[in-house]
């Protein structure tokens, strides 16, 4: 069987890791950590790891998430600071704790357990951006402390245009084992302890290699509401094809109303193998993605609904 790779817009530098895993007779498991760590350590990717933005605080927070297809084993970790490689983390948590989600401290405890914690992932780049986002607002550092009131400082944050993006991998094995991974630093500037869906099991982030294998960026505050990569996953399981799943959970997410609503990119692999990549809305948002058999990966440009 092929082995096949499908990876978000900002998965390009870890796209040959992954596929070397892939040649070597690897797990899939093994090509999802493998590719996302390049993405983590890379400076140019400006969501994820190295290259991402602070919270509102000037905080780093990272988000992960690893599960695998058989026995949808999984694990998490959130608003973690002292971590570079967040992937490797959150598959600790799937193979050595009796949990499947980790946050804040616990996480960087956890981290400096397992030998993975790090310098705050925070770039000399992404700190000026930090201070010059502040001084947009009219104000400097001092200006965030407490007694002032964080929320509506959160709102600019919300546009569209504003650094955003998760690193997403999904991978078949030349077993038909599914694996799936995600990393991000989430929304710049977001607020202090926000969590988006890329942390989230069945939002951000579903695999079961009966069917296939989901995941999403953007807009994590409305795939948490709607479960989104669990809903792609049962629309497989239910008989549709990739292109009518994504068409219907992306419906689906049209319907809901009040709260932040934005666009959202659904990545979808069935276990037969086919590829869809959707988006609800491309407005402000880098429209691509790379999908294809080891040593044959593409750039493609992904579908929009309606
Ligand atoms: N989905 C991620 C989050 O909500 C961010 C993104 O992919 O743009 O944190």
């Amino acid at each position: 069987m092929a082995s096949l790779i499908l990876a978000g817009s900002e998965g390009g530098p870890g796209i040959r890791a992954a596929e070397e895993v892939l040649r070597a007779g690897g797990s899939a498991l093994d090509a999802v950590e493998a590719g996302i760590r390049p993405v983590e350590a890379d400076p140019a990717v400006r969501s994820v790891g190295l290259g991402g933005s602070p919270n509102l605080l000037g905080g780093m927070q990272c988000d992960s998430a690893i599960m695998e297809g058989a026995g949808r084993l999984s694990g998490a970790v959130a608003a973690v600071g002292n971590c570079l490689h967040v992937i490797s983390l959150a598959r600790q948590v799937m193979q050595r704790l009796p949990h499947v989600l980790l946050a804040g401290e616990g996480a960087e405890r956890f981290a400096r357990e397992c030998g993975l914690a790090t310098e705050p992932p925070l770039s000399h780049e992404a700190a000026k951006e930090h201070v010059k986002w502040l001084s947009g607002l009219g104000l400097d550092a001092s200006g965030v402390e407490e007694p002032r009131p964080l929320a509506p400082l959160s709102w600019p944050g919300a546009r569209p245009d504003i650094a955003r993006g998760t690193t997403i991998l999904l991978v078949r094995d030349g077993k038909g084992r599914m694996a799936g991974g995600t990393s991000t630093t989430g929304w710049a500037w977001k607020y202090p302890g926000r969590l988006g869906d890329s942390p989230v099991i069945g939002a951000g982030l579903y695999v079961d290699e009966r069917y296939g294998a989901a995941a999403c960026t953007h807009t994590g505050e409305m795939t948490i509401r709607a479960g989104t990569a669990r809903l792609a996953v049962a629309l497989l399981q239910q008989g549709h094809s990739v292109r009518d799943a994504c068409r219907l959970a992306l419906e689906d997410l049209r319907s809901l109303e009040g709260g932040y609503l934005g666009p959202v990119f659904l990545h979808l692999m069935s276990a037969a193998g086919e590829i869809c990549v959707a988006a609800n809305d491309l407005e402000g948002t880098v429209a691509r993605y790379f999908a294809g058999e080891v040593g044959s990966v593409q750039e493609c440009v992904p579908l929009r609904f309606p």
